[in-house]
């Protein structure tokens, strides 16, 4: 009896689960580089090359440890696995669960000539049973409870049965405004070689609608590489992480964010080692609890809460659509061409890089297309082809789920809705724009104003039921029906200008 094991492009770990199913190396490996993959949607060029390079370092790396390693390329993914099965008289293929909905529904759906075994994804600290029995019977899925739990589970920041330093939430410390002339330090970044090269020639060559810039392609592509960006964030970047996580500066496009999600995302860094380091480097005495605590509830708690909830809520979450929002999204969410200064500068960054940090995802770009009523499917498949570190899994319980309040609150306490008030407070990008940040009516006024008062007077009788809305809807209440008029008319002439 023949097993074979298909890698697929985002499991790259020499641990991951149907490897490490079999016990010798003489098992047939399979990857497929598939150009219909690419077809999905208007991907970013420098998605492409991550992944496809990164898979072909993968495989030069199974092919030294002695695994019999095909690299198929192919614009037929069905095809090549179909002629593999065959060659090598396989009789079980086994696949690490691919986590998305979508492919894993394509995978369990073909006519295969042999049986298929789906294999528990070890990516993730977290599985879904275990996400299971945590969620089943909770009256709310908060975040911060799922955190505490994850904390206890694996030993992490604990000093005993109690928290590190007596709390579990260290937010106020963090999250602060920018002050001054801030210096981030440099990104670390690679050179691409050889392989890399052949890749960014192959995807500058192909024939399909892409979304940004090829080059210059700087990301990591391989485990060696994502272990130097994860010793770089800990030398340089931890001990600030936490006061200027939600800071936003014109240039500084990652502040001093980690960088690592696309390497976790990939199976290039497992969550675990990224937590042990990062705890070590706390130990070792050198590094402020707040930054430290900020950085471990994002890996321990949200990504993981992230993909447990993907899979709780099941497949059908895709289509959420609460507040029935129809705006279709502009065009310059694919061109960046417009005079909000705030959205031109991050979609500018993202066409560069495929990288925004969080607070640029949330509070400006699903902010605007919160407020603005766009939606949210259309909004999602835009994240899903612009962003380097995007897959299914993840895209929709932070955009639909956390950016848009879509699922009318399964996952977060209250929408993200901020006026430019937020926008102008957290960074510089206002003092570059032709709009005024304190205006909301007028030729000046800025549309994170009109639409933000907008979005609260549309949705009053929903966002009631969310108590924690209720002081800003005292707000909405103070304002006077003229003034109110004339923000619903602003609204409308705006969707009239952009859509036509
Ligand atoms: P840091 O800010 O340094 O955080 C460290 C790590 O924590 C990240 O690498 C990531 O692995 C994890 N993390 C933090 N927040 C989240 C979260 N909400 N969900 C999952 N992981 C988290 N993350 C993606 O990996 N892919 C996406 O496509 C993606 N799209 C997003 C879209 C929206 C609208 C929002 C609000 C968030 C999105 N996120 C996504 C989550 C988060 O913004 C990114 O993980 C983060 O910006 C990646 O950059 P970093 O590695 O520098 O992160
Ligand atoms: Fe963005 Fe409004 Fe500020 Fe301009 S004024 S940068 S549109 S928030």
């Amino acid at each position: 009896m023949t097993v074979g094991i298909w890698v697929l492009g985002n499991q790259l770990w020499a641990e991951q689960a149907a490897l490490a199913s079999v016990a010798g190396r003489d098992v047939p490996v399979l990857l497929v580089e598939s150009t219909q993959f690419a077809q999905d949607r208007p991907y970013h060029p420098q998605k492409l090359i991550l992944v496809w390079s990164a898979m072909r370092h993968f495989a030069e790396t199974l092919k030294t440890e002695g695994w019999p390693v095909t690299y198929a390329i192919t614009d037929d993914r069905e095809a090549a696995l179909h002629q593999w099965i065959q060659q090598h008289h396989i009789h079980e293929l086994r696949v690490m669960d691919p986590v998305d909905h979508p492919f894993l529904a394509w995978l369990q759906g073909l006519d295969l000539p042999c049986a298929l075994t789906i294999v528990e994804n070890n990516h993730f600290l977290w599985n879904t049973a275990e996400f299971e029995t945590w969620a089943r019977g909770r009256k709310g899925l908060l975040l911060e409870s799922f955190y505490r739990e994850g904390r206890r589970r694996w030993g992490v920041l604990m000093a005993g049965n109690q928290p590190e330093g007596g709390q579990w939430n260290f937010d106020k410390d963090n999250r602060q405004p920018p002050k001054g002339r801030l210096k981030p330090p440099q990104p670390r970044w690679f050179e691409p070689d050889g392989i890399t090269q052949t890749v960014i020639e192959k995807v500058e060559n192909l024939d399909i609608p892409t979304f940004g810039q090829a080059t210059p392609f700087r990301w990591g592509v391989t485990r060696d590489q994502a272990l130097q960006v994860l010793e770089t964030f800990v030398a340089e970047r931890l001990e600030t992480f936490g006061p200027y996580q939600d800071a936003m500066v014109t240039g500084e496009e990652t502040m001093w964010h980690a960088l690592l999600s696309p390497y976790l995302n990939l199976g290039l860094l497992q969550p675990m080692e990224v937590i042990q380091r990062v705890e070590d480097a706390y130990r070792s005495g050198e590094f402020p609890l707040s930054s430290v605590e900020g950085f471990l509830r994002q890996v321990l708690g949200w990504r993981e809460y992230m993909r447990g909830l993907y899979h709780y809520f099941g497949a059908d979450y895709a289509q959420s659509n609460g507040f029935g929002h129809h705006h279709p999204l502009p065009d310059f969410f694919w061109t960046g061409d417009t005079p909000m200064n705030c959205l031109h500068q991050v979609i500018d960054q993202t066409q560069r890089t495929g990288y925004a940090h969080h607070i640029q995802r949330l509070m400006i770009l699903s902010n605007f297309a919160l407020i603005a009523g766009l939606n949210p499917q259309e909004v999602e498949s835009w994240f899903h082809a612009a962003f380097i570190d995007a897959y299914d899994w993840v895209m929709q319980t932070n955009v639909l789920g956390m950016g848009l309040f879509a699922d009318g609150g399964r996952l977060a306490s209250k929408p993200y809705a901020a006026s430019a008030n937020y926008v102008n407070r957290m960074g510089d990008y206002c003092k570059g724009c032709r709009y005024n940040p304190k205006e909301r009516t007028g030729e000046n006024a800025c549309p994170f104003n009109f639409f933000y008062w907008d979005f609260l007077h549309r949705h009053r009788g929903t966002l009631q039921a969310q108590g924690r809305m209720s002081f800003i809807l005292k707000n909405l209440d103070k304002m006077g029906a003229e003034e109110l008029a004339a923000i619903q008319h602003q609204a409308e002439a705006w969707y009239q200008a952009v859509e036509g």
